[in-house]
């Protein structure tokens, strides 16, 4: 099933009943600073967790344009809720490269979310902007093909419930080391979960800090051992790939949200002055005219590229630029038209209470997930001009 084929229909699988009950948690979450673990139950008995698993291993079969078009659809209904479950999705995904490419080693993470399992990404590091391609937390071989990791993972989402973190660390100590160790690891004493996360958005993502105390991947879980920097590795190019496309998603998603309130507002807003709804007003039509033509260049490029990862289009070195620049574009837009819809609301979007406040708080997060626009702008360059001189 492809995205684009007439079979495909977002709410066969997140039903819009499903979809009402999470928009209508969402503020409470973003009120108490919790985590949706409702939306959680709710999404996992829908099969929302394996949508990206082959139906041989049990799942709903989706590619990637598929689940970009209902993480879309979900963070229209609750932001936080749809980047949360985006991190299980990125593990589910990378796994689905792998097999689609013949490449071994992460059927575990399959058969893991058809069970129930819920997997989390423990890729950031403070300080670390070499991100993937490097990392200070150390990877220490057990001597049995196993991996003991020590070190400190900030922002992981879907803290409270995760039952596998996904992770990676540098191996210092091996013969052919330095290596950089990509891994899963159980949820044991070995694993704290920080009580640290109050944010100005995003809170239901409860993307607290890790401490991992010398906890343990045996080797059936030690996915990939590479070479720290820049790398042609699938894992490199799995994560890459699927994690920008879907962040896009949730983050477009905001946006047609966003949009869909403002031009409620202005048919239900009326001018004392005119007598008229502020749809009428060309200021406002303008304003939100702005927003369309911003918003609808993006569920496009995202499907464009999220087939192409599906068809395994190889687009070379081209990838790194064409992925970075669809978050950066899809964020950048979301930003201008949450910006936008706050001014076509007024001062009722002012108020707490009101989604769009809560909204404008949401999107601001876009910018610190890698590629943040920094790292986009100097992959653009690099692909345009070529590397800086030394
Ligand atoms: C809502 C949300 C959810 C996220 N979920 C995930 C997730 O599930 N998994 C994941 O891997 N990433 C996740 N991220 C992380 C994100 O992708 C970025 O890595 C993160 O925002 C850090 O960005 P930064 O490097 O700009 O932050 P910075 O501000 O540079 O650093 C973040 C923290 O690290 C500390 N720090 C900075 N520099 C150093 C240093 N040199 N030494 C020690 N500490 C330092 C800072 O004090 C700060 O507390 C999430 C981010 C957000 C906003």
């Amino acid at each position: 099933m492809t995205a684009s084929d007439p079979g495909f229909d977002p709410a066969e699988f997140l039903p819009d009943d499903l979809l009402e009950r999470i928009r209508e948690r969402a503020p409470l979450h973003d009120r108490d600073n919790t985590f949706p673990e409702q939306d959680l139950a709710e999404l996992r008995d829908a099969g929302y967790l394996s949508i990206l698993v082959p139906t041989e291993r049990g799942g709903a079969g989706l590619g990637l344009a598929e689940a970009a078009i209902l993480q879309q659809r979900l963070a229209t209904a609750a932001p936080a809720t749809a980047l949360a479950i985006n991190m299980h999705l990125v593990w589910t995904g990378v796994a689905k490269v792998f097999s689609d490419r013949g490449v071994p080693g992460l059927e575990f993470v399959q058969d893991g979310a058809v069970a129930g399992e819920v997997f989390a990404f423990g890729i950031s590091e403070g300080g670390n902007d070499l991100v993937l391609f490097g990392s200070d937390t150390d990877a220490v071989p057990t001597g049995d093909g196993g991996y003991a990791f020590t070190g400190t993972k900030i922002f992981t989402s879907l803290a409270p419930v995760w039952t596998r973190l996904g992770l990676h660390g540098l191996d210092t100590t091996s013969a052919d080391a330095p290596k950089l160790v990509f891994a899963f690891v159980d949820r044991t004493d070995a694993v704290v979960t920080g009580d640290d996360w109050d944010t100005l958005g995003m809170r239901a993502t409860q993307s607290r800090t890790t401490r991992l105390h010398g906890a343990t991947a045996d080797a059936a879980h030690v996915v990939r051992r590479i070479d720290p920097g820049p790398n042609p590795d699938p894992i490199v190019f799995g994560i890459f790939s699927v994690f920008e496309v879907l962040l896009a998603s949730v983050y477009t998603g905001i946006a047609r949200r966003a949009l869909d309130l403002a031009v409620q507002t202005a048919h239900t807003r009326r001018s004392k002055r005119s007598g008229a709804a502020y749809s009428q007003d060309p200021d406002i039509r303008w304003r939100i005219a702005d927003m369309g033509l911003a918003y609808d260049a993006l569920p496009p490029q995202i499907a464009a590229l999220a087939r192409d990862v599906d068809e395994r289009v190889d687009h070379g070195a081209r990838w790194f630029t064409l992925l970075s620049g669809l978050k950066h574009r899809a964020i950048t837009m979301a930003k201008h038209v949450v910006d936008q819809a706050m001014l076509v609301a007024g001062g009722g979007s002012y108020f707490s209470s009101n989604e769009l406040s809560r909204l404008y708080r949401d999107v601001l997060a876009g910018a610190f997930h890698p590629s943040d626009p920094e790292s986009a702008h100097s992959t653009a360059a690099s692909a345009w001009l070529g590397p800086l001189e030394a």
